[in-house]
């Protein structure tokens, strides 16, 4: 098929809902991404922080490909080995201690969301049951976490929405302004992704985190973006050097497969109890070979000096460019503002060029694979400038 017959069959077939680049991708080899007409893109997207060892990183499609050949699928009526083995990982690499596996990352904070509002009911009835988001956050697209995100344009038309979400700034007094008796959770993004690659104050975080001890309160860290070592840290909380009570994980811990994790430390490991929560598909033992394949590289410390590293050199090849305002983010979680031209003009530029790249608001968004070389970094940075450059 030619890409514009490609292009007429989506538009015949599938719900509109994307606003696409106009390239359709058929494979791919490392940071490289190639189209339905061979022409080869360097990706700075990793299929939005999913892709964490690259495209077909041979370490994990080994072991997704063992796994699909000895047993695709159980129910979790039955006992799974490879669940529990990931979820062994998990615990042991992160100090949380329990594990519920979904299929994505509004799953994965829909568990976070269930589980604090359970804790709070067990222990001092069903009406303490609200949680405070953050103005500018993004949490997913079911019915409550689009009420978790607090951001006005995602609500309308699709109310009423769950109730019980109120969203503060990211400082104190304005939390403390919104909880009350009736609170049960803070649930934030430590830094804001789809918000603009925005990283939350540390004084803030700090802070955060004692008014929640102080008040029985739990405090979530939605990482489905900013976690699995996409900010040189395994998770974004150790770079606050905090510890949440609820961890929520997705994208990049498949590394390519459709997973969602929701972890928990000992004092609510036993909140969620039999029927409480379920999931057909969650910790199918394909998808938890492949996570496990991404923890074995991405759970090392060395790998995550690596990740700080690059990152670092991209930020800084980034922030000297003639035309970028500035530079933030941690580790490969980077966004850019420029000086001219908007973000999705450029984008589509560089796509144009051979070039992936995301945005978020008025932001440029980088969250390129974690494996990715510094020949790759280099080459797609130079697409970049060049890019950048016809604006000026
Ligand atoms: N939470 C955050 C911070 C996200 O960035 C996203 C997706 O971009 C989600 C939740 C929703 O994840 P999913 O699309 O896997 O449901």
């Amino acid at each position: 098929m030619t890409f514009e017959e490609i292009q007429e069959q989506d538009r015949n077939y599938i719900m509109q809902t994307y606003g696409r680049f106009p390239m359709a991708l058929v494979s791919g080899h490392g940071a490289t991404a190639v189209d339905c007409e061979g022409k080869e893109y360097i990706d700075f997207t990793s299929g939005i922080g999913v892709n964490s060892l690259g495209y077909c990183d041979e370490r994990w499609t080994q072991a997704v490909a063992k796994q699909a050949a000895t047993l695709q699928h159980t129910s979790n009526l039955y006992y799974n080995p490879m669940q529990i083995r990931l979820a062994e990982t998990l615990c042991t690499l992160t100090g949380f201690s329990k594990v519920f596996f979904g299929n994505s990352g509004a799953e994965a904070n829909e568990c976070a969301i269930k589980l604090a509002r359970k804790y709070s009911a067990d222990k001092y009835g069903k009406s303490r049951h609200k949680i405070i988001t953050l103005k500018n956050s993004f949490h997913g697209r079911t019915v409550t976490t689009l009420a978790a995100t607090g951001q006005d344009a995602f609500h309308e038309k699709f109310t009423p929405l769950t109730k019980g979400f109120s969203y503060a700034l990211t400082n104190m007094d304005s939390v403390k302004e919104n909880a009350a008796e009736d609170t049960c959770a803070v649930m934030i993004e430590l830094i804001q992704g789809e918000g603009g690659v925005l990283p939350l104050d540390h004084g803030f975080v700090k802070e955060l985190r004692t008014f929640c001890n102080e008040h029985d309160i739990l405090l979530i860290a939605d990482e489905v973006q900013s976690g699995v070592g996409r900010t040189g840290a395994l998770y974004c909380f150790q770079n606050y050097d905090i510890m949440p009570d609820i961890v929520t994980s997705a994208k990049g811990l498949g590394g390519g497969l459709p997973i969602g994790a929701c972890l928990c430390g000992e004092r609510l490991g036993g909140v969620m109890d039999a029927g409480s929560h379920g999931s057909t598909f969650g910790g199918n033992p394909v998808v938890c070979a492949g996570a496990l394949a991404v923890l074995d590289v991405v759970g090392n410390e060395s790998f995550l000096q690596e990740v700080r590293e690059k990152g670092a050199y991209f930020t800084e090849k980034l922030s000297a460019m003639e035309g970028i305002e500035f530079v933030r983010g941690m580790g490969m979680m980077l966004g850019a503002k420029l000086k001219k031209g908007s973000a999705k003009e450029a984008a589509q530029k560089c796509a144009a060029n051979g070039l992936l790249v995301l945005t978020a608001k008025e932001m440029l968004r980088f969250l390129p694979p974690l494996t990715i070389t510094y020949g790759d970094i280099d080459a797609g940075l130079a697409i970049l400038e060049k890019v950048i450059k016809e604006f000026h």
